[in-house]
Protein backbone atom coordinates (compact mmCIF):
# COMPACT_ATOMS: atom_id res chain seq x y z
CA UNK A 1 0.00 0.00 0.00
CA UNK A 2 1.18 3.27 -0.62
CA UNK A 3 1.60 5.68 1.79
CA UNK A 4 2.16 9.57 0.83
CA UNK A 5 4.75 11.00 3.46
CA UNK A 6 3.52 14.40 4.75
CA UNK A 7 7.12 16.55 4.99
CA UNK A 8 5.14 19.55 4.84
CA UNK A 9 5.19 21.38 8.27
CA UNK A 10 1.70 22.88 9.39
CA UNK A 11 0.34 24.44 11.63
CA UNK A 12 3.85 25.28 13.27
CA UNK A 13 6.71 27.90 12.48
CA UNK A 14 10.10 26.64 11.77
CA UNK A 15 13.33 28.87 11.13
CA UNK A 16 13.56 29.68 7.31
CA UNK A 17 16.55 29.12 5.51
CA UNK A 18 17.90 32.58 4.45
CA UNK A 19 17.72 32.23 0.53
CA UNK A 20 13.73 31.75 1.03
CA UNK A 21 13.77 35.27 2.76
CA UNK A 22 15.53 36.59 0.09
CA UNK A 23 13.44 35.21 -2.47
CA UNK A 24 10.37 36.09 -0.70
CA UNK A 25 11.31 39.83 0.00
CA UNK A 26 12.79 40.98 -3.11
CA UNK A 27 9.70 39.46 -4.77
CA UNK A 28 7.16 42.81 -5.91
CA UNK A 29 10.08 44.92 -6.46
CA UNK A 30 10.89 44.44 -2.42
CA UNK A 31 7.61 46.04 -1.50
CA UNK A 32 5.17 44.89 0.34
CA UNK A 33 2.47 43.00 -0.85
CA UNK A 34 -0.71 43.89 0.50
CA UNK A 35 0.61 48.27 0.78
CA UNK A 36 2.66 48.42 -2.24
CA UNK A 37 4.32 50.82 -0.45
CA UNK A 38 6.41 50.27 2.89
CA UNK A 39 9.66 47.40 1.84
CA UNK A 40 8.81 44.07 3.22
CA UNK A 41 10.43 42.76 5.97
CA UNK A 42 8.43 39.76 6.82
CA UNK A 43 7.32 36.04 5.42
CA UNK A 44 3.61 36.12 5.23
CA UNK A 45 2.09 33.04 5.53
CA UNK A 46 -0.57 33.78 3.04
CA UNK A 47 -2.18 30.75 4.51
CA UNK A 48 -2.32 31.53 8.19
CA UNK A 49 -0.34 28.96 10.28
CA UNK A 50 -2.75 29.15 13.15
CA UNK A 51 -5.19 27.80 10.45
CA UNK A 52 -2.98 24.79 10.02
CA UNK A 53 -1.26 26.86 6.76
CA UNK A 54 1.99 25.50 5.46
CA UNK A 55 5.41 26.72 6.38
CA UNK A 56 7.18 26.24 3.42
CA UNK A 57 8.00 29.12 0.32
CA UNK A 58 5.27 28.48 -1.60
CA UNK A 59 2.87 29.86 1.33
CA UNK A 60 5.28 32.89 1.56
CA UNK A 61 4.24 36.19 0.49
CA UNK A 62 6.80 39.49 1.19
CA UNK A 63 4.81 41.93 3.75
CA UNK A 64 5.84 44.45 5.83
CA UNK A 65 4.86 44.19 9.91
CA UNK A 66 2.03 46.79 9.60
CA UNK A 67 0.25 44.62 7.26
CA UNK A 68 1.27 41.34 8.68
CA UNK A 69 -0.55 42.06 11.97
CA UNK A 70 -3.32 43.58 10.51
CA UNK A 71 -4.17 40.94 8.41
CA UNK A 72 -3.69 38.74 10.66
CA UNK A 73 -5.20 34.95 11.19
CA UNK A 74 -6.62 35.09 7.65
CA UNK A 75 -5.88 34.42 4.02
CA UNK A 76 -5.21 37.40 1.75
CA UNK A 77 -8.70 36.43 0.13
CA UNK A 78 -10.44 36.63 3.33
CA UNK A 79 -9.09 39.94 4.30
CA UNK A 80 -10.20 41.11 1.18
CA UNK A 81 -13.53 40.01 1.44
CA UNK A 82 -13.57 41.14 5.18
CA UNK A 83 -12.88 44.87 3.42
CA UNK A 84 -15.44 44.79 0.89
CA UNK A 85 -18.23 44.22 3.43
CA UNK A 86 -16.44 46.84 5.57
CA UNK A 87 -17.10 49.08 3.00
CA UNK A 88 -20.58 48.35 2.21
CA UNK A 89 -21.72 47.89 6.18
CA UNK A 90 -18.75 49.91 8.17
CA UNK A 91 -21.13 49.64 11.31
CA UNK A 92 -20.73 45.77 11.15
CA UNK A 93 -17.10 45.53 12.01
CA UNK A 94 -15.87 43.50 9.41
CA UNK A 95 -12.53 44.75 9.95
CA UNK A 96 -10.91 46.72 12.05
CA UNK A 97 -10.60 49.59 9.46
CA UNK A 98 -10.85 50.60 6.01
CA UNK A 99 -7.89 50.39 3.77
CA UNK A 100 -6.60 53.61 1.83
CA UNK A 101 -8.19 53.22 -2.22
CA UNK A 102 -4.04 52.73 -3.29
CA UNK A 103 -3.95 49.26 -0.65
CA UNK A 104 -7.76 48.01 -1.95
CA UNK A 105 -7.07 48.77 -5.44
CA UNK A 106 -5.22 45.91 -7.30
CA UNK A 107 -4.68 43.92 -3.84
CA UNK A 108 -5.92 40.74 -5.86
CA UNK A 109 -3.79 41.25 -8.82
CA UNK A 110 -0.58 42.11 -6.34
CA UNK A 111 -1.29 39.14 -4.74
CA UNK A 112 -1.53 36.75 -7.57
CA UNK A 113 1.16 38.57 -9.67
CA UNK A 114 3.74 38.22 -6.69
CA UNK A 115 2.50 34.13 -5.58
CA UNK A 116 3.28 33.25 -9.13
CA UNK A 117 6.53 35.63 -9.07
CA UNK A 118 7.87 33.45 -6.28
CA UNK A 119 6.70 30.05 -7.66
CA UNK A 120 8.42 30.29 -10.84
CA UNK A 121 11.13 27.81 -10.69
CA UNK A 122 14.09 29.31 -12.23
CA UNK A 123 14.24 32.68 -10.05
CA UNK A 124 14.13 29.73 -6.94
CA UNK A 125 17.08 27.92 -8.18
CA UNK A 126 18.99 30.97 -8.85
CA UNK A 127 18.19 32.12 -5.26
CA UNK A 128 19.33 28.47 -4.08
CA UNK A 129 22.47 28.58 -5.88
CA UNK A 130 23.55 32.24 -4.78
CA UNK A 131 22.42 31.71 -1.30
CA UNK A 132 21.72 27.92 -0.49
CA UNK A 133 25.12 28.13 1.95
CA UNK A 134 24.48 31.20 3.64
CA UNK A 135 22.53 31.17 7.13
CA UNK A 136 21.77 33.82 8.89
CA UNK A 137 21.46 33.95 12.63
CA UNK A 138 19.11 36.77 13.57
CA UNK A 139 16.96 38.82 11.84
CA UNK A 140 19.55 41.54 11.89
CA UNK A 141 22.07 39.92 9.84
CA UNK A 142 19.40 38.19 7.42
CA UNK A 143 18.79 42.22 6.73
CA UNK A 144 22.43 42.86 6.01
CA UNK A 145 22.22 39.71 3.34
CA UNK A 146 19.27 41.11 2.17
CA UNK A 147 20.99 44.58 1.56
CA UNK A 148 23.53 42.67 0.16
CA UNK A 149 21.26 40.64 -2.25
CA UNK A 150 19.62 44.18 -3.57
CA UNK A 151 23.47 45.28 -4.49
CA UNK A 152 23.64 41.99 -6.10
CA UNK A 153 20.64 42.13 -8.52
CA UNK A 154 20.91 45.83 -9.38
CA UNK A 155 24.28 45.13 -10.71
CA UNK A 156 23.04 43.03 -13.49
CA UNK A 157 21.33 44.90 -16.66
CA UNK A 158 19.34 41.89 -16.67
CA UNK A 159 16.98 39.64 -14.33
CA UNK A 160 19.55 36.72 -14.37
CA UNK A 161 17.48 33.95 -14.14
CA UNK A 162 15.26 34.60 -17.29
CA UNK A 163 18.60 34.11 -19.38
CA UNK A 164 19.17 30.43 -20.62
CA UNK A 165 21.07 27.78 -19.58
CA UNK A 166 24.58 27.27 -20.83
CA UNK A 167 24.36 24.01 -19.77
CA UNK A 168 22.34 21.49 -17.55
CA UNK A 169 25.15 21.28 -14.60
CA UNK A 170 24.74 17.67 -12.76
CA UNK A 171 25.71 19.57 -9.48
CA UNK A 172 23.25 21.90 -8.31
CA UNK A 173 25.17 25.08 -9.29
CA UNK A 174 23.75 28.54 -11.62
CA UNK A 175 24.82 27.95 -15.24
CA UNK A 176 22.46 31.13 -16.59
CA UNK A 177 23.80 32.21 -19.44
CA UNK A 178 24.57 35.97 -18.53
CA UNK A 179 25.21 34.83 -14.84
CA UNK A 180 27.92 32.12 -13.49
CA UNK A 181 27.58 30.45 -16.97
CA UNK A 182 29.30 33.19 -18.97
CA UNK A 183 32.52 31.78 -17.77
CA UNK A 184 31.82 28.47 -19.36
CA UNK A 185 33.69 27.88 -22.52
CA UNK A 186 30.34 26.82 -24.48
CA UNK A 187 29.27 30.39 -23.28
CA UNK A 188 31.40 31.74 -25.81
CA UNK A 189 29.50 32.14 -28.59
CA UNK A 190 27.54 34.91 -26.63
CA UNK A 191 25.82 37.21 -28.90
CA UNK A 192 23.34 39.19 -26.72
CA UNK A 193 22.10 42.87 -26.19
CA UNK A 194 22.80 44.28 -22.73
CA UNK A 195 20.29 46.56 -21.48
CA UNK A 196 21.31 49.46 -19.47
CA UNK A 197 19.98 49.83 -16.11
CA UNK A 198 17.48 52.57 -17.61
CA UNK A 199 16.58 50.36 -20.56
CA UNK A 200 15.78 48.19 -17.75
CA UNK A 201 13.73 49.74 -15.76
CA UNK A 202 11.92 51.08 -18.43
CA UNK A 203 11.04 47.76 -19.42
CA UNK A 204 10.42 46.30 -16.11
CA UNK A 205 7.87 49.39 -15.09
CA UNK A 206 6.05 48.44 -18.76
CA UNK A 207 5.82 44.46 -17.68
CA UNK A 208 4.61 45.94 -14.24
CA UNK A 209 1.89 48.07 -15.77
CA UNK A 210 0.84 45.42 -17.95
CA UNK A 211 0.48 42.81 -15.55
CA UNK A 212 2.93 40.23 -17.34
CA UNK A 213 6.27 38.87 -16.31
CA UNK A 214 9.02 40.87 -18.23
CA UNK A 215 9.61 37.01 -20.10
CA UNK A 216 6.17 37.20 -21.10
CA UNK A 217 6.31 41.16 -22.34
CA UNK A 218 9.86 40.03 -24.25
CA UNK A 219 7.69 37.13 -25.87
CA UNK A 220 5.01 39.45 -26.99
CA UNK A 221 7.76 41.93 -28.31
CA UNK A 222 9.20 39.34 -30.62
CA UNK A 223 5.70 38.15 -31.55
CA UNK A 224 5.05 41.85 -32.38
CA UNK A 225 8.25 41.95 -34.69
CA UNK A 226 8.03 39.25 -36.38
CA UNK A 227 4.32 40.02 -37.72
CA UNK A 228 5.41 43.47 -38.57
CA UNK A 229 6.24 42.80 -41.88
CA UNK A 230 9.77 44.16 -41.26
CA UNK A 231 11.48 41.01 -41.30
CA UNK A 232 10.30 37.18 -42.71
CA UNK A 233 11.66 34.29 -40.71
CA UNK A 234 14.66 33.32 -42.64
CA UNK A 235 15.76 36.28 -44.70
ZN1 LIG B 1 2.38 46.75 3.94
ZN1 LIG C 1 24.69 32.69 -11.21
Amino acid sequence: MAVVTESVQRGKRAKQPTWVWLMTLTSNQGLCVYCAVAPSTTLDHEEPVADNGADVWWNFLPACKPCNDWKGKRTAMEWLIDQKLHREQPTVGFDTRRMPLRMFHGFEERVSRTRREIREASRRDWFRHHYGDVHHKNKAEMLEYLQACRGELSGYPHLPWTTPNVYVSAAAICTRRMCCGYWHPQARNLNAVILTDDQHMAFSKVAFSEGVSEGDLAAKLIVAYLMSGERKIGQ
